[in-house]
């Protein structure tokens, strides 16, 4: 086992929930502090408040890895005796970083929404809407047949030509390549004035967004040419594509009493509020943890009996009522279902990376309301 820095854990993290696939509006990444400095003990949390920060400093904790960002809207001042000052300050003080994982972990495989989704036990879960797609190019190389090999194994190396569990993906055409090299040309093959024929191949690769700048430097390393000739063209397809939301099935349907009663021993929650009636069936379930109002007709035209999501608003369950969509809201705090969830998949990351890392469980309640 080896010791480890915040950057390392959290480009194991990222491998998992990548930035990327945070929308635009959400500032996940590092929030307070730095990633170079050893980490022993890494403490998931929900929330980020005082009492979370008192938490790490008693238990040992370096980095706190929460679900919600700390600084949500930009900090113009910090003023140490408000509360995010305040919390800010302590950090410093006490060297803890706040790292913050929000839309990308909810989107994420095995995230929050399927975190959410596999505790109310629903099957066949797709997401409910797709909300990331990675951008994708083709690029077309050509190459003297004798570099083909070489330079196919370097773009595949670099990320290219990778389609589900398939990677170094590649098509291949032989041709001829013609050129005139000028006489302040430097040719691989050929002499400056003399026009050439060259015995070429056509390589063509997919190239996924975040792989470009590596893949467009490994191809002008492994390729002979002073000016190697390639086209990189967009494409209309996406790849790596990821959703808000998850919709999928009961094994047995229930009527919708029985659900929310199923809801709140699954969630772990002491009250849910319903809409509709509570003796209907249901059989197929949209869940979004946090708050999911926003998102009622994606959750009815996929056919959802229930919806499961959190912050409910009295005109939004109007509009419900009206599409015949029932609600389970089980408040936007079921979402602490992600601290077991994230320790024990970082837990199993981190042994198999041989990384001496603690992964601890936030033990404090940050549940805002209190239910008499
Ligand atoms: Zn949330």
């Amino acid at each position: 086992m080896k010791k480890v820095n915040g950057h390392q854990i959290i480009q194991l993290f990222e491998t998992w929930a990548p930035k990327r696939y945070a929308e635009d509006w959400d500032p996940v990444g590092l929030q307070v502090g730095q990633l170079n400095r050893s980490v022993t003990k890494v403490l998931v949390s929900l929330d980020v408040d005082e009492r979370i920060v008192d938490e790490a400093i008693a238990r040992g904790a370096e980095l706190i890895i929460a679900h919600h960002p700390l600084l949500f809207r930009p900090l113009k001042r910090v003023w140490t005796d408000t509360p995010e000052g305040r919390i800010v300050e302590k950090c410093i003080k006490h060297d803890i970083q706040v790292y913050a994982a929000h839309t990308n972990l909810d989107v994420a495989e095995g995230g929050v929404n399927d975190l959410m989704a596999d505790a109310l036990q629903l099957e066949n879960t797709t997401p409910l809407m797709k909300s990331y797609g990675e951008d994708l190019y083709k690029l077309v190389v050509f190459a003297p047949l004798e570099n083909a090999e070489a330079i196919r194994q370097a773009l595949g190396d670099a990320g290219a030509g990778e389609i589900g569990e398939y990677t170094h993906c590649s098509y291949e055409m032989t041709g001829t390549g013609r050129f005139t090299p000028s006489e302040r040309a430097n040719p691989h093959i050929g002499h400056a004035g003399e026009a050439e024929e060259v015995a070429e191949v056509r390589i063509e690769v997919i190239v996924p967004h975040f792989s470009k700048a590596r893949v467009m430097k490994a191809l002008l390393q492994a390729h002979p040419y002073e000016e190697p000739a390639f086209d990189l063209i967009p494409l209309a397809q996406q790849t790596d594509e990821k959703g808000l939301g998850r919709i999928g099935t009961l094994a047995e349907p229930m009527t919708l009493r029985e659900f929310a009663e199923h809801a709140k021993r699954a969630l772990n929650v002491p009250a849910v509020r319903v809409v509709g009636d509570v003796e209907r069936s249901i059989k197929k379930v949209a869940v979004l943890g946090g708050s999911g109002s926003k998102y009622i007709h994606q959750a009815k035209q996929q056919g959802a009996d229930v919806y499961v999501t959190g912050d409910m608003d009295f005109h939004t369950a109007q509009a419900c009522e009206k599409l015949h969509l029932a609600i389970v809201d089980p408040g936007h705090h079921a979402e602490k279902v992600m601290i077991a969830g994230v320790a024990e998949k970082m837990k199993a990351l981190c042994q198999e990376a041989g990384y001496e890392v603690e992964w601890l469980q936030s033990e404090v309640n940050t549940e805002t309301f209190t239910f008499l």
